[in-house]
């Protein structure tokens, strides 16, 4: 079984839609694939609907953004209730807040670079707004000639046009995530190249609060940092998954580049207490649940 636990569609900052994502997953000889936009669902039933087609499995999940002390965190939650008003809730919160910081980044811009307010919005198609957007319209607009060179440039943390946005306090997250009947991964927890990364002492309270498991094997994390995390993972009693976090063209990273042991999965569609359990890549829809 070949299973990658982490893409983004254009429901956020993939460059696939949902359908030719789960195609895309097919294609990349995939079991499963699990759908994890940035803060939203809205993804989840055309997903659904190709996973069929395709005859893989779709986990329907979100990359909830996070924040603590003013470091930027993400985490993986997979298998939740849709329908849960507090997480939902929380996820409407930080899209909102996600379009107030990026019109921030984007009129300090304007300053100095070509480029405006809808040309981003248009990038955005409808889905969570993020700083690939803006780097989407850099590019369109010639200042830029990558995503990549957009982040080097503009875009990254240390940068003076990142503006941070708000986002739930993690331990909370957790918290929601497991209220709605879902499963909490720690999403690249050791990726330094994007910023600051927060104590293990706060993987710990993460994992009192409920998480399960930390996402090791991932790009943006090298061999030492992998084993050190493995350790992490195994002192507290964690479990180890690897996936590609796929963005289409937006990014190198390809499907199934890093996946996550069979085991991983069975024991992470175990704790899931939702009920949303994919059964032949078809999921429960709203209505039914
Ligand atoms: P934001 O969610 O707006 O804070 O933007 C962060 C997102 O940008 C990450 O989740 C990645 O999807 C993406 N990203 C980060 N670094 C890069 C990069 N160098 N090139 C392309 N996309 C990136
Ligand atoms: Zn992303
Ligand atoms: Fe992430
Ligand atoms: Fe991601």
């Amino acid at each position: 079984m070949r299973i990658d636990l982490h893409s983004h569609s254009t429901a956020s900052d993939g460059t696939d839609s949902p359908a030719q994502l789960v195609a895309a997953a097919g294609a990349a000889d995939l079991d499963v694939v699990a759908l994890t936009d940035h803060d939203t669902v809205s993804g989840w039933d055309d997903a659904a609907a190709a996973a069929q087609l395709a005859g893989i499995t779709v986990v329907p999940g979100a990359e909830i953004s996070c924040r603590w002390h003013g470091v930027s965190l993400h985490l993986l939650a997979y298998l939740f209730d849709r329908n849960d008003a507090a997480l939902l809730a929380e996820m409407e919160r930080t899209r909102s807040g996600r379009v107030s910081r990026a019109e921030i980044m984007v009129a300090q811009l304007a300053t100095r670079y070509p480029i405006t307010w809808p040309q981003v919005q248009r990038h955005a198609s409808g889905g969570t707004i993020g700083r690939p957007h803006i780097a989407d319209a850099l590019v369109a607009s010639g200042v830029v000639s990558s995503r990549d060179e957009a982040f080097d440039r503009f875009l990254h943390s240390r940068s003076p046009y990142y503006v941070p946005h708000v986002a739930p306090e993690p331990v909370h997250a957790v918290r929601l995530v497991r209220a709605a009947g879902g499963v909490a991964v720690f999403a690249h927890p050791g990726a330094q190249a994007r910023g600051a990364v927060v104590p293990d002492s706060l993987i710990g309270e993460m994992a009192a609060a409920g998480m399960l498991g930390l996402e090791v094997a991932h790009r943006d994390h090298d061999e030492p940092t992998r084993t050190r995390l493995r350790a992490l993972a195994g002192e507290l009693g964690l479990l180890v998954t690897g996936s590609s976090d796929y963005h289409g063209t937006g990014k190198l990273n390809r499907l199934g580049e890093n996946t996550t042991s069979e085991e991983a999965y069975d024991a992470i569609v175990a704790a899931a207490t939702s009920g949303l359990v994919p059964v032949n890549g078809r999921l429960p829809s709203a209505e039914e649940s």
